[in-house]
């Protein structure tokens, strides 16, 4: 039984004993019988019936209530402050323990005994459950990161700024802002280069290939970066020549020439605003 449904419990048999001497009462012309209690949400729960916690109690705490006007007899449900050395307050805390201590070796454990203790048992069972997958899955000191290599595979990357990695994990899994990629996507009305308009090159379309090779605007960039690319993995011009794009970005050994070329040009990033290529809305 949960804390909420045992208070409503003892006003629930406070008021029921109430009700068996309601003659006697009577007889000695009682007027009004008060409860006290500790917990305000309870009392505030014994003020309406609608469905909820403890429902099946407060109902029952209004037929009592209402059998005892039936008497002539009101009923008044008061709060008191709980441990602060109020005599019935206390009495009815020691009993409560007396209870507890006697009831531990012969608890009952019945599932669902009401809607709150229902309400805890089911958080309880999401808290176990996220613990439990967090233990499974998670490192251990940063629960919000998942186990595995994931932040120590590309160190060049994990160190390098924000705006530098998205741009290269945009061109690894091909959702770069490149022409052909916003043709594709209704941004744009052709997928051709907007950074050598004009120039040579200026008619084929803007392709990962055509910006690390041959886009005339990067060209100064392209040089240094096939340089850099050859002095990391010790490939002849010939290998750096023919090696696709998509494989030269997936070898750790190249990243930090991609990265310098990515942060020295302006591939990948959005046409800038001098260009009249966007679609009407
Ligand atoms: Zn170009």
């Amino acid at each position: 039984m949960e804390g909420f449904d045992a208070e409503l419990w003892a006003i629930e048999l406070a008021l029921g004993e109430t009700v068996k001497r309601r003659e006697r009462l009577q007889e000695q012309g009682v007027k009004t019988v008060a409860v006290f209690s500790n917990s305000q949400a309870t009392i505030r729960r014994t003020a309406q019936r609608e469905p909820g916690p403890g429902h099946r109690l407060a109902r029952r705490i209004h037929w009592r209530g209402w059998a005892l006007v039936a008497h002539g007899i009101a009923t008044e449900i008061h709060w008191v402050p709980g441990h602060s050395s109020i005599t019935g307050n206390e009495e009815a805390d020691r009993h409560a323990n007396l209870a507890r201590d006697a009831s531990r070796s012969m608890a009952i454990h019945r599932p669902y005994t009401s809607a709150s203790n229902r309400a805890r048992q089911i958080a309880d069972g999401r808290s176990a459950a996220k613990a439990k997958w967090e233990a499974n899955k998670c490192g251990k000191h940063f629960r919000y990161r998942l186990k595995g290599k994931t932040g120590t595979k590309r160190p060049v990357l994990m160190t390098s700024m924000k705006s530098l990695a998205t741009r290269f994990h945009r061109l690894k899994c091909g959702h770069a802002s490149t022409g052909v990629y916003l043709k594709r996507f209704g941004h744009q009305e052709d997928d051709k280069c907007w950074w050598c308009s004009g120039g040579r090159g200026s008619t084929a379309a803007q392709t990962l290939e055509n910006l690390f090779r041959h886009c005339s605007r990067w060209r100064a960039q392209q040089k240094t970066l096939w340089k850099a690319v050859g002095k990391a993995t010790g490939w002849k011009a010939g290998r750096c020549r023919h090696v696709q794009i998509s494989e030269l970005i997936s070898i750790e050994q190249c990243d930090q020439a991609v990265m310098d070329f990515l942060a020295a040009a302006d591939i990948g990033k959005f046409p800038p605003k001098w260009t009249t290529v966007w679609r009407k809305r």
